[in-house]
């Protein structure tokens, strides 16, 4: 153990995080830069002593005191798991501070196990700014109403998707999709049932498709879907086929009554010199002839 530390000193001197090791009676032999710049310990106040004199004093967030009850270092030194646990740390400033843990055993060339190493991570800030920045950045792609991509994603992943093929024979679709006659269904049970049955159609539309395929709202009770792996007329027309089955076998029951709509499709395959801009028009000009024909149909053009 106390061989180890200084071999690897440099470089956990160096890790943001804490960390801190003990040998099997808990006597804390080796203390880094981080530990002392989250804890306010400095490694020369801890070396030496045991965490078993509840130096630390970690207290769960239910308020259970780790170090005489459930201590995480005791148990993986007696079973080598890793464990992992949200404590809160005591400062030498005397204040509490939140930490994520993670405990593992150490052992010694035999595989006998000498001690454990316990990490912890006091910027619970950042690690509460990232979760932010990702929910965040989920609102930002995400349509509200129906929670599938926005127009801003789609127009993003259109962009992406053209540039990854161009030049390149057919391998992608796009579709478009109307809701037909929704103004009907607004004006008949309301805006309040209109706007679930916009959701039942892009959730229908978002399951029908692939997990590397996306789904968006392009506008209003319009839909746009990018399809990966498409490289027919007959591939195409076969997955709006099956989209459009779908919407029209979806049903929302309301108090009013249970409301079933149809889309209009127009599907076309993203070609070699597209733009997002001429794929987007295609596919918009086939799904009005879908509209024109009689609607509840996909046009393949
Ligand atoms: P068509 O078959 O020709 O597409 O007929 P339509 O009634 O679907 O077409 P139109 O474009 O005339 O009407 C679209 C309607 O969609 C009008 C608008 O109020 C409604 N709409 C657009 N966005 C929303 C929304 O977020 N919620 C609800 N409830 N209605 C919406
Ligand atoms: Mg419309
Ligand atoms: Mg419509």
């Amino acid at each position: 153990m106390t061989k180890t530390a200084p071999d690897y000193k440099d470089i956990v001197d160096h890790l943001y995080d804490g960390v801190y090791f003990v040998d099997r009676d808990r006597v804390i032999t080796y203390w880094n830069k981080g530990a002392e710049r989250i804890t306010g310990y400095r490694a020369e106040d801890v070396v030496g002593r045991s965490c078993r004199d509840n130096l630390l004093n970690h207290v769960t967030a239910a308020g259970e005191m780790l170090c005489t009850g459930d201590c995480p270092l005791v148990g993986c030194m007696a079973d080598g798991e890793v464990r992992e646990a949200d404590v809160f740390l005591h400062h030498a400033e005397g204040h509490r501070l939140p930490v994520l843990v993670r405990c593992a055993a150490l052992r010694d060339d035999d595989g006998e196990i000498v001690g454990a190493v316990e990490s912890f991570s006091g910027d619970t800030g950042l690690i509460g700014t990232r979760l932010e920045l990702r929910q965040l950045r989920r609102s930002v792609e995400t349509d509200a109403l129906t929670e599938v991509a926005n127009r801003a994603q789609l127009e993003r992943r259109l962009r992406a998707l053209v540039a990854e093929f161009a030049g390149l024979p057919p391998q992608a679709a796009v579709m478009m999709l109307d809701v037909d006659h929704f103004k009907g269904v607004n004006d008949t049970y309301g805006h309040e049932a209109g706007d679930r049955v916009l959701r039942m159609v892009a959730t229908t539309l978002r399951r029908s498709v692939r997990a590397t395929d996306v789904a968006g709202r392009w506008g209003g009770e319009e839909f746009l879907v990018l399809l990966r792996d498409v490289r027919t007329a007959e591939d195409a027309t076969r997955i709006g086929e099956k989209v459009r089955t779908l919407i029209a076998n979806s049903r929302l029951d309301t108090p009013g009554g249970s409301i079933s709509v149809t889309a209009s499709i127009g599907a076309v395959l993203l070609l070699s010199d597209d733009t997002p801009e001429t794929v987007v028009r295609r596919a918009d000009a086939a799904m009005y002839r879908s509209k024109h024909e009689g609607r509840d149909r996909v046009t393949f053009a």
